[in-house]
């Protein structure tokens, strides 16, 4: 296991772009019209807020294919309601799209978890993991009552993922569709990195009966 993380350290460039050779070499031979067919456009009904961690692709690890699932990924899959990145995935993909599920997805073990449980300064990004001591904040009684360091940030990657499924309900894109009747739920999941399992969190909505009160929106008269 070792030596496979060493060997992909002095993977070069041009490892991919033979990769990439032979990616297409094996499809056209299963399907000489995969590409045509794909490039006529794309309908997916999932968007997919994940984790840029490397080990959590997406596709490969729900058995999906490309075409099948719009994703958008930052460090520890965060919902940031100033993200214009996030906020424009998630217009177009609701708006234009009309996908029917959004989904949340963390994974145990996230470096960006980890990191935000501690007091080391790593640079700019401490900005952005900002975000998720205040998750920690909302929940630390909870927390600090799990000695296991281990465990508490098994659990904060849960509740992390639980808080941006509810940031999700609290977007005026998400609360339109809803209003409007669109047919979108949000969805929270884990997955474990060490057995390749996806948990869901049974924290699925459809609605914003969840909410408090300040965050449901009116229609503008
Ligand atoms: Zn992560």
């Amino acid at each position: 296991m070792c030596a496979k993380i060493e060997d992909k350290k002095h993977m070069t460039y041009e490892d991919l772009l033979k990769g990439n050779e032979k990616f297409v070499a094996d499809t056209l031979k299963e399907d000489p019209e995969y590409f045509n067919n794909l490039a006529k456009g794309q309908s997916p009904p999932v968007l997919w807020i994940g984790c840029a961690d490397s080990r959590v692709p997406a596709n490969q690890i729900t058995n999906t294919k490309p075409g099948e699932i719009f994703v958008h990924r930052n460090i520890a899959n965060m919902v940031v309601h100033t993200d214009m990145n996030m906020l424009s995935v998630l217009d177009y993909a609701v708006n234009v799209l009309k996908v029917k599920h959004v989904i949340v997805t963390g994974h145990y073990g996230c470096g960006g978890v980890i990191a935000a449980m501690g007091n080391q300064s790593v640079g700019l990004i401490d900005n952005w993991l900002r975000h998720i001591k205040d998750v920690y904040r909302l929940h630390d009684a909870e927390l600090d009552a799990i000695a296991d360091t281990g465990k508490r940030a098994d659990r904060l990657v849960e509740l992390n993922v639980i808080e941006n499924v509810h940031n999700l309900c609290k977007t005026s894109i998400v609360q339109n569709a809803w209003r409007n009747g669109q047919d979108l739920s949000v969805h929270g999941w884990v997955y474990a990195l060490s057995t390749g399992v996806i948990k869901d969190l049974q924290v699925s909505a459809t609605n914003t009966s969840n909410l408090g009160e300040v965050f449901k929106l009116n229609v503008a008269p």
